[in-house]
């Protein structure tokens, strides 16, 4: 194969991916589906013990919930808003001339209640604040959601609309603080499960502007996120394919959620990049299923 020849343009030649004409935005084979099945699946087994509840929400969120997450104070680059025509018979007529001409049809366009999921977590929040105060053990949710992020490139495991999986624990500093010590070993021995060589590392996440470089050094001090990073498009920056996250009380704050002692409650998420893991095992083991390591086959296939 000559050396010009990407990763993405091998997924695209093998039909594991399928060519949308945007960069980030593709459709899957069946192949490609079945072991991210079988990965959900391990991941699952992995989680059970904890009897984690699972709540699946759509791919997008209430506008106002998001506004009131502060999203876009951090991340505004990323986010994706759903817009719709609202206008008259007239305005309808104005907008199809517009697109005959080849013109700015979205101008009229007016923003609608919904935006698009920028992480699996942000519509749990305050769904579970409308519980009333946490019970004493805290909560924990199973989660799995397509996420927005504004980010297109010709990276496959950098996509605009990818899977995330998400455990998400609510209680004192404690409980929270101890999932996920527990899921940083647990997330290594999946990974190591699947025969996929790994990096841990203290990350921070990419905060806008001025303010978000000092937000993204605290961060980064505070030990608040870790990232499990394999290879998949460059061996020097490899991937977070699992991001271990301690937001302290930031949600427990915005979103009034209060702790059994009546203090504000603390979260962790841990999500898991679906996309991103299947990607990985079909660089690190090659596309063809029936040549993987026969561990790495058990693990997904029993
Ligand atoms: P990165 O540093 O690579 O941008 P991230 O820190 O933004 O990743 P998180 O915000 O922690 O990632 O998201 C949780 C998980 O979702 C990540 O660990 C990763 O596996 C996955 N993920 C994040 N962004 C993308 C993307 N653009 N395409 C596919 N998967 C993604
Ligand atoms: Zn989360
Ligand atoms: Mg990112």
């Amino acid at each position: 194969m000559p050396s010009t020849t990407t990763f993405l343009d091998e997924l695209f030649d093998k039909g594991l991916l399928i060519d949308t004409g945007v960069d980030g935005l593709y459709g899957r084979s069946g192949l490609f589906e079945e072991i991210g099945d079988r990965f959900q699946a391990l991941v699952t087994r992995y989680g059970a013990e904890d009897e984690p509840e699972v709540v699946r929400f759509p791919p997008a969120m209430s506008r106002q919930v998001f506004e009131k997450s502060g999203y876009m104070k951090s991340f505004p680059q990323l986010a994706g808003t759903v817009h719709c025509f609202c206008g008259s018979p007239a305005d309808h007529v104005s907008l199809l001339q517009t697109i005959e001409a080849k013109g700015d049809w979205t101008e009229g366009q007016k923003a609608s209640e919904i935006v698009l999921t920028p992480a699996a977590c942000y519509p749990l929040y305050p769904t579970a604040a409308k519980r009333g105060q946490l019970p004493a053990d805290g909560l924990l949710f199973d989660l799995m959601s397509y996420c927005f992020r504004h980010e297109p490139s010709k990276d496959p495991a950098r996509q605009q609309m990818f899977r995330m999986r998400e455990f998400v624990r609510m209680g004192t500093p404690d409980q929270v603080t101890e999932f996920r010590a527990k899921w940083l070993e647990r997330g290594q021995a999946l990974i190591g499960e699947l025969g996929l060589p790994l990096k841990l590392d203290v990350a921070n996440d990419p905060f806008f502007g001025r303010t978000g470089k000092m937000l993204a050094v605290n961060q980064r001090d505070q030990r608040l996120k870790f990232e499990l990073l394999i290879a998949i498009e460059s061996e020097e920056n490899p991937t977070a394919c699992l991001s271990f996250n301690y937001h302290q009380d930031h949600f427990g704050k915005t979103f009034e959620l209060e702790s059994s002692d009546g203090e504000v409650a603390h979260t962790a998420c841990v999500g898991f990049g679906h996309e991103r893991v299947i990607l990985a095992l079909l660089k690190h083991h090659g596309t063809d299923v029936k040549t993987w390591p026969q561990s790495v086959r058990k693990a997904l296939w029993g």
